[in-house]
């Protein structure tokens, strides 16, 4: 008999459980050999958008797209189809962890880029927006909304005095409301919070597009693409398929308000249990940054007992909760706990954390 496991990852994450058990019914229902172009494919594509709509009250003048490439072919797409918005080719980039690093370094090969702050010394807090040079002149901020590595998210909306905002929302998508009409461009993978790699979704703002560079290639020129509803070439079909699966779930669970208070829920949970924890469990974010998506944390001291630290992983493992250690960056223990992972999951992850220290302290 097959144990149940539960999969605290990072993603590839875990799918709501009625969506996981649908590809079955995919499988019979969508040959293989069904063309994008068809009309039933045509249906799944409208009913995607229109849930993505309706989940998010995304405006009119807004377009969404669902690309491939993956969160880092957007690193790409958004300098080479929005920095030439203005003459100057300046972007700005606030750099708080390892996936805004990397859209800034990508962004700099298409123009030049301005980190807004200087270099921070560790991942772990979000500098104080008055302390930011803004570029009045840029094309674009560019900001990473919830760096999954690190466990850093914003629970603010940066102000740009009137410059196009872009934020990277992969890690944190429907994971909370989010008002689309402040944002000049929203992207994500699916692949956390709303089903299976192959799929990003792009939501941008209509006046935005015709602006690529002209070095762009065609797949991402986001003008390309919008006009051609997705379908310059071949979707990620599949993907976008089980995308509409997920945020069917998520609309029959309440929306994002209702992800939101769930999402408070869990991670409070796990948070509560390091703060109590007298320095057993020690999490290097700062309090006011804390995300409730990933939650990154050392056991035994503050920089980490590995001993302990495999022990933790493989007692976890043993009682069926998996994917639990910390990105290779960081080291440690890295709890992900995206909308399908369920507050019974996170009490089996917390019941496990008190007993591991009540063994150990
Ligand atoms: N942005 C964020 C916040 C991410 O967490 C990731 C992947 N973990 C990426 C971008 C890159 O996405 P991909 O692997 O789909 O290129």
């Amino acid at each position: 008999e097959q144990k149940q496991t539960i999969n605290f990852g990072a993603g590839p994450a875990k799918l709501p459980q009625s969506v996981s058990l649908e590809p079955h019914h995919f499988l019979i229902l969508f040959q293989p050999e069904m063309s994008h172009r068809s009309a039933d494919f045509n249906k799944i594509l409208d009913k995607t958008e229109g849930l993505m709509r309706e989940l998010l009250n995304i405006p009119e003048n807004y377009k969404v797209m669902f690309l491939q490439g993956g969160g880092s072919g957007q690193f790409s797409a958004v300098p080479l189809n929005l920095i030439g918005l203005k003459e100057d080719r300046c972007a700005d980039y606030v750099v708080t962890g390892t996936w805004s690093e990397k859209a800034a370094k990508e962004a700099g090969k298409y123009g030049k880029v301005n980190i807004v702050h200087p270099k921070l010394d560790s991942y772990t807090k979000i500098p104080d927006p008055s302390s930011w040079t803004l570029n009045p002149s840029a094309s674009y901020v560019y900001y990473c909304c919830n760096e999954t590595v690190h466990g850093v998210e914003y629970n603010f909306r940066p102000e740009t005095n009137g410059v196009v905002l872009v934020s990277d929302m992969s890690s944190n998508f429907l994971s909370r409301p989010v008002d689309v009409s402040k944002f000049g461009l929203i992207f994500a993978g699916a692949q956390k919070n709303v089903g299976c790699a192959g799929v990003t979704v792009v939501i941008v703002r209509e006046d935005l597009l015709g602006h690529a560079l002209k070095e762009c290639p065609i797949v991402l020129d986001y003008k390309v693409q919008a006009a051609m509803n997705s379908l310059y070439n071949t979707p990620p079909c599949f993907s976008i398929y089980i995308m509409g699966l997920v945020l069917e779930w998520i609309k029959n669970n309440g929306g994002s308000a209702a992800m939101e208070t769930l999402n408070k829920q869990k991670s409070s949970m796990i948070y509560d249990i390091i703060n109590a924890s007298n320095g057993f469990y020690e999490c290097p974010v700062d309090v006011t940054c804390r995300s409730r998506m990933n939650v990154p944390f050392r056991v035994g001291k503050k920089e980490g007992d590995e001993a302990l630290e495999k022990e933790f992983l493989a007692g976890a493992s043993k009682r069926g909760m998996i994917s639990l250690k910390g990105h290779r960056s960081t080291g440690g223990i890295r709890a992900s706990l995206y909308n399908a992972v369920t507050v019974e999951d996170t009490e089996a992850l917390a019941g496990f954390m008190k007993e591991f220290m009540k063994e150990h302290q």
